[in-house]
């Protein structure tokens, strides 16, 4: 299948958190023509504009990580825009590449897709086997028409459109917004400014039990540029660690590699989301990926990355 280390990839989203990570991982194999526009020289959400940036440049191959995305309380207080946004941007990126010629299209979506109570761990099948999370259904029905899109195009025009779905993650340039962002960001976040601060305690959402697993960016970069080279068929893939933590033990380990001396409670006022979301990810496995970054060292690693980019 191979792609050529000259050949001219389009990164939509290369600011973000995945975008960034697919940008370094491209870079460190060798790719050498890749394209990037910001959010000021290129608005994904208007259709002509994306129309004409892909008549003018013609890519060869898409990376569709760019996306409105945010944790629990964004989702919720946000569901307009987490729909809307995300329809727009995957509509005009999928249709506009397949248009102007395009070799191949990896959309990248998220675990949320899958039902609230499906079977742990979450295998590709599950799809539209039962209801979605409220907390997310927004830009989980928005993903689940991006996976969609990208079937119906290789039915209807054979069009050459992947899907990964990754499950929850995190690392270096992660939004560390403090009501907006995902768990792991938002309690680095936390803990820090409580340790700076002289903060006797530090309050996490929910009860705590929920467990989630969490993929640090570097190995879904890999995994990504991974499918691009090895993949073309119209299932979409899974994209995990494996392994799934508690919040309270991730909330445990977080204090710890902050090095926070004080007390942990929960505000059980606020939303636990999903119970489990652990996602089966074998067949990104038995392709011959596998994740290599343990959660530790990854937070450390993050919470160096914060130290050195926040000045807090
Ligand atoms: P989710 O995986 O889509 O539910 O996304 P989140 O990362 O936002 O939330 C994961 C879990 O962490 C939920 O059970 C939250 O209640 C819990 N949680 C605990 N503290 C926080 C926090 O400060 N921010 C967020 N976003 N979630 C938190």
């Amino acid at each position: 299948m191979g792609v050529d280390k000259d050949a001219k990839i389009f990164v939509a989203g290369h600011r973000g958190l995945v975008g960034a990570a697919v940008v370094r991982a491209l870079k460190k194999d060798g790719y050498n023509n890749l394209v990037m526009k910001t959010h000021k020289e290129l608005d994904l959400t208007r259709q002509a504009a994306v129309e004409e940036f892909f008549d003018t440049e013609k890519p060869a191959y898409v990376i569709l990580a760019a996306a409105k995305v945010g944790g629990i309380h964004a989702n919720s207080t946000y569901p307009a825009e987490f729909i809307a946004v995300n329809l727009q941007i995957q509509t005009n990126v999928i249709d506009a590449a397949y248009k102007s010629g395009v070799k191949k299209l990896l959309f990248l979506g998220s675990s949320c897709i899958y039902p609230k109570f499906a079977q742990v761990p979450i295998v590709e099948e599950s799809l539209l086997t039962g209801p979605l999370e409220a907390t997310n259904e927004w830009y989980a029905v928005a993903k689940i028409a991006g996976i969609k899109m990208c079937q119906a195009y290789r039915l209807q025009y054979n069009f050459d459109a992947i899907s990964g779905m990754p499950t929850n993650l995190y690392g270096p340039h992660d939004n560390f917004h403090p009501e907006n962002s995902h768990v792991l960001p938002a309690l680095i976040r936390r803990f820090h400014e409580a340790k700076v601060n002289g903060a006797k305690e530090v309050v996490v959402w929910g009860s705590g039990s929920p467990f989630r697993e969490f993929l640090h960016v570097d190995d879904l970069a890999e995994a990504t540029v991974f499918l691009l080279q090895n993949y073309s068929a119209h299932e979409h893939v899974n994209m995990g660690s494996g392994s799934e933590v508690s919040i309270k033990e991730l909330a445990e380990m977080v204090k710890e590699v902050v090095g926070f001396q004080g007390q942990l409670t929960w505000d059980t006022s606020k939303p636990d989301g999903t119970p489990r979301k652990l996602i089966d990810s074998s067949k990104l496995a038995n392709m011959g990926w596998q994740a290599r970054i343990p959660l530790k060292e990854g937070l450390a690693e993050t919470y160096k990355w914060y130290c050195e980019n926040y000045n807090v």
